[in-house]
């Protein structure tokens, strides 16, 4: 208890979620201490990128910047699209909520995409150590986020695990403390708001932006259609396509279950493939214990029945599906004996 203590005094050990929506921090001892968008807003100074904001501050200037302003999502696709602009945003959040000084450069545990290349590990790494790390530890990001939703990971039983985020859903069948069975489709959260984008321009002849996309999913976005009444709508502002003139519709919850069906789809595609992959012997387990879903695209209304409906399986969503990640990496930092194996 009192060596726990000192080396909690000297020693900040860190889980990370460096996800392509959100970036999650979690200290052991202490639990989350930050959740903010993997946002970097960057200016252009003749050819030289400097930073100018950072997380949330970043994701109020989205859309509204001047020419000569960007806003990157760095890790957009999964991986580090931008080195560069990953490494300030992850040194900048680790300055935010990690004192740095004499004695204090932590271990660091870092969840990585299932799908991520060597090289693209190797990247992750690189930018997590430069933040200054006595050690880093890559951990895969359906075997945090199983940890993070209290799933047995260790038992000799099959459980599939699909977390549903920004830029990429990863599917996964875990069995005795590794991954059987791991797919990374870059199908997800963004693809949704792209959907939406995309029917709100065919059907209704209007131009809406990423932000009012991602409001319509998030207030009346769901999986399946609403048969009876009553149906949830909204108003939302746009520009008529070819004209610009400024006009303000309604649109309905069927309209954009409609408008989500393509990626929700692919999702649902891809659990059907692993299914399949998975060996009999834990095939059997899954059809006892069904789907765990994780990642903010587990809030979407009615996933859970769509994919239980496509699949045939029992579907549940996580508590705190946006936390599962950090938690498992995190759990894996407080019970490093009993995790020791899934630590890369
Ligand atoms: P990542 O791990 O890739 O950073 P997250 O697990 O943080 O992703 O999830 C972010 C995604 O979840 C975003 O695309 C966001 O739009 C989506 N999301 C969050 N809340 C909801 C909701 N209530 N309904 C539908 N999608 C949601
Ligand atoms: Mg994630």
């Amino acid at each position: 208890m009192f060596l726990e203590k000192l080396s909690n005094m000297f020693f900040t050990d860190v889980a990370i979620d460096l996800g392509t929506a959100n970036t999650l921090i979690y200290i052991r001892g202490k639990g989350i201490v930050l959740n903010e968008p993997s946002i970097v807003t960057v200016r252009d100074i003749r050819g030289r990128k400097v930073v100018e904001a950072v997380g949330e501050e970043a994701k109020r200037m989205q859309g509204k910047t001047p020419e000569d302003v960007v806003t990157i999502r760095p890790l957009r696709d999964g991986v580090v699209a931008d080195f560069e602009v990953a490494e300030a945003m992850i040194k900048y959040f680790m300055k935010k909520v990690v004192p740095t000084h004499f004695l204090k450069s932590p271990l660091i545990v870092v969840s990585v995409p299932s799908g991520a290349t060597p090289v693209e590990r190797r990247a992750i790494q690189e930018s997590v150590e430069s933040a200054g790390a006595r050690r880093v530890y890559l951990i895969e990001e359906p075997m945090a986020a199983a940890i993070g939703a209290d799933l047995p990971v260790n038992d000799p039983s099959g459980l599939m695990i699909v977390d549903i985020g920004g830029g990429t859903t990863e599917v996964a069948v875990i069995s005795l403390g590794g991954l059987v069975y791991a797919a990374s489709l870059r199908v997800a959260g963004d693809r949704m708001n792209e959907a939406i984008i995309d029917y709100v321009r065919r059907k209704m002849r209007m131009v809406i932006g990423e932000a009012t996309a991602e409001i319509i999913k998030h207030n009346i976005g769901t999986a399946w259609h609403a048969k009876k009444e009553p149906i949830q709508s909204m108003k939302i502002k746009g520009r008529k396509v070819d004209e610009g003139r400024l006009l303000e519709e309604e649109i309905d919850e069927n309209q954009v279950a409609d408008a989500l069906q393509e990626p929700l789809r692919q999702i649902a595609e891809a659990i059907k493939k692993a299914m399949e992959a998975t060996p009999p012997e834990l095939a059997a387990d899954l059809v006892d214990r069904g789907i765990m879903l994780t990642g903010g695209g587990a809030l979407l209304r009615n996933i859970a029945r769509y994919i239980s409906a496509e699949s045939g399986l029992s579907v549940l969503i996580s508590e705190n599906p946006l936390e599962c990640v950090v938690r498992g990496a995190g759990k894996a930092l407080e019970d490093f004996e009993k995790y020791r194996a899934v630590l890369i």
